[in-house]
């Protein structure tokens, strides 16, 4: 479900995270592993004011592994810890509590030094629509309690999650708004599906998700989509890429009448099959 963010939609978004902010010690900002920077709120340092986060980097079982691996150093350069996960398996969501402990270690040593018993790690999920935020949730409960598409400004009653012995979590996200004002961010959203085609043209779309996977990962496109390996596939090339929608379309039985491709038909097909990983694993940005 795409929400259209308005002025007044981010500031109430902002005010609730802030007003969450005061209940927890820890933040986990979930970012998609596929454009781990694009994915980010452009005001995620202001709008956190300081409180420790964990990035997780997340439907990692989408992205080029290798490239998930230099956002990791990346990150870290930067100061933070940040690590692959695929919420929809399972896979690397029990390394969060432990990460987090490890994030709060000297906070927590502080309270037994001064003899106290430290309470549970309290933590709030943040990040964007579709980021997979509900699906992190109800993974880490271990049973379903985040509906999926969770609007900002709905409210329900918060409750916390406990989480092994030592988390709470609270079950309802903080959503925040995408980036606007680079219109390439915009694209590889929506390539991802986190901005859907009624934003964005699908056929705008399809052409720069093409533009960049014969640029960057010629073979497994050309493979998935049983393109002739001699065919011209210049990335700076409009003709060319537009001829590769083309083709894609021809493959796919995406015709109007005379033959013709409908580019709009064959744009939504190579879009959906580039979400549902059938092209096999992509990263659309890299840090370096
Ligand atoms: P939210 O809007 O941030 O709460 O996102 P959701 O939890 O509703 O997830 C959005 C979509 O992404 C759903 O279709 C999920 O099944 C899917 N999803 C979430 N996490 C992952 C993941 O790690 N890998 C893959 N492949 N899909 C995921």
């Amino acid at each position: 479900m795409t929400i259209q963010w308005f002025p007044g939609h981010m500031t109430r978004a902002r005010r609730q995270i802030q007003e969450k902010l005061k209940l927890i010690d820890v933040v986990i900002e979930l970012i998609d592993a596929r454009l781990p920077l694009s994915s980010r709120n452009p005001m995620i340092d202001e709008i956190l004011q300081g409180k420790p986060r964990l990035i997780i980097m997340n439907k990692a079982d989408l992205a080029d592994a290798a490239v998930t691996r230099e956002w990791q150093n990346y990150f870290k350069e930067q100061g933070h810890t940040a690590f692959p996960v695929d919420a929809s398996t399972g896979t690397g969501v029990k390394d969060i509590p432990g990460q987090l402990k490890l994030l709060l270690k000297e906070k927590i040593d502080k309270q037994i030094a001064k003899g106290m018993n430290p309470r549970a790690i309290r933590a709030l999920i943040v990040g964007i629509p579709n980021v997979g935020k509900s699906t992190l949730i109800n993974r880490l409960a271990g049973r379903s309690i985040a509906a999926t598409g969770d609007r900002p400004g709905v409210t329900k009653g918060q409750q916390w999650i406990k989480v092994g012995g030592e988390i709470e979590l609270l079950d309802t996200p903080g959503i925040l708004w995408p980036k606007f004002e680079d219109q390439n961010v915009g694209y590889k959203l929506a390539v991802t599906g986190a901005i859907k085609e009624e934003i964005l043209n699908a056929e705008d779309i399809a052409f720069f998700a093409v533009k960049y996977l014969v640029g960057y990962y010629w073979d497994a496109f050309r493979e998935r989509f049983e393109l002739d390996e001699n065919t011209p596939h210049n990335p700076d090339d409009s003709d060319e890429i537009v001829a590769i929608m083309e083709a894609v379309g021809r493959k796919r039985g995406c015709l109007v009448s005379g033959g013709r491709v409908d580019l709009e038909k064959a744009s939504r097909t190579l879009l959906r099959e580039l979400r549902a990983g059938k092209m096999g694993r992509f990263s659309l940005e890299s840090p370096y």
